[in-house]
């Protein structure tokens, strides 16, 4: 028998409450980002029954079909994947938060389009952690001058930094780069950066959530382990 959303968002929500123990954090530090991406509205509809409001997408036009779809405001969607240039538009009408701010030029075109009524957009620079040339991101050299750099666009507000970091089945293995993305955040916060803040680490999936609430992360983006594998 597969088990019900409501009950996998139960046992992901103790395993984050077990990790923040473990740490030495409060609960309420972290979040669960529920990633619907290639998941049907119905199952966004069944975590939001269950309580679950943080939602990911990682691809426009599925958002654009879904959000509209579940159409119910206590949902909060954050944009976790790439963003083209011409699909800009759409992204500032349907994110509270972009977690992949990857180029100052991106930075600059949704700074122009976020619409006069809306509130700034916030945003985490991505950072390529582990210098792999196929993923997209800021250096972790290049992160200090992006944050100097967003920080003057009045329409968007940096709130921490956010990594893919290279794929290893072994939690233990991505630690250093959860850990050295957590330095970063702290040296840049140490910089005081006027209008930043760098509150938010966003880090860890399905298989290494708990490796990343141990070493900082406020919110965890959890796909498969709640919504189950994508075909
Ligand atoms: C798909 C995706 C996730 C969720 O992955 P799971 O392994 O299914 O938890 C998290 N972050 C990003 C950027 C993704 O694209």
């Amino acid at each position: 028998m597969s088990s019900s959303i409501a009950d996998t968002l139960a046992q992901i929500e103790e395993r984050i409450h077990q990790a923040c123990q473990r740490a030495g954090r409060s609960s309420e530090s972290v979040r669960l980002l529920a990633v619907s991406k290639r998941k049907p509205a119905a199952d966004v509809t069944a975590a939001l029954a269950a309580g679950q409001t943080l939602f990911g997408e990682n691809r426009i036009q599925e958002a654009r079909e879904k959000i509209p779809e579940v159409n119910d405001p206590r949902a909060e969607w954050h944009l976790i994947g790439p963003l083209q240039r011409n699909k800009v538009k759409y992204a500032v009408k349907l994110f509270h938060m972009v977690h992949s701010l990857d180029s100052l030029s991106l930075a600059s075109e949704l700074d122009k389009r976020i619409p006069q009524e809306r509130t700034p957009l916030s945003v985490l620079l991505q950072v390529n952690v582990g210098r792999e040339p196929q993923k997209s991101g800021f250096d972790p050299s290049e992160v200090e001058e992006a944050a100097r750099a967003v920080s003057e666009m009045a329409n968007l507000r940096v709130c921490g930094l956010m990594a893919i970091p290279p794929y290893d089945p072994d939690p233990e293995a991505v630690r250093p780069h959860f850990r050295a993305l957590a330095e970063l955040a702290k040296k840049v916060d140490n910089l005081s950066i006027s209008g930043i803040s760098m509150e938010e680490l966003s880090m860890g999936m399905s298989h290494d959530f708990e490796c990343a609430i141990e070493e900082g992360a406020t919110l965890v983006r959890v796909g498969s382990a709640l919504f189950g594998p994508r075909l």
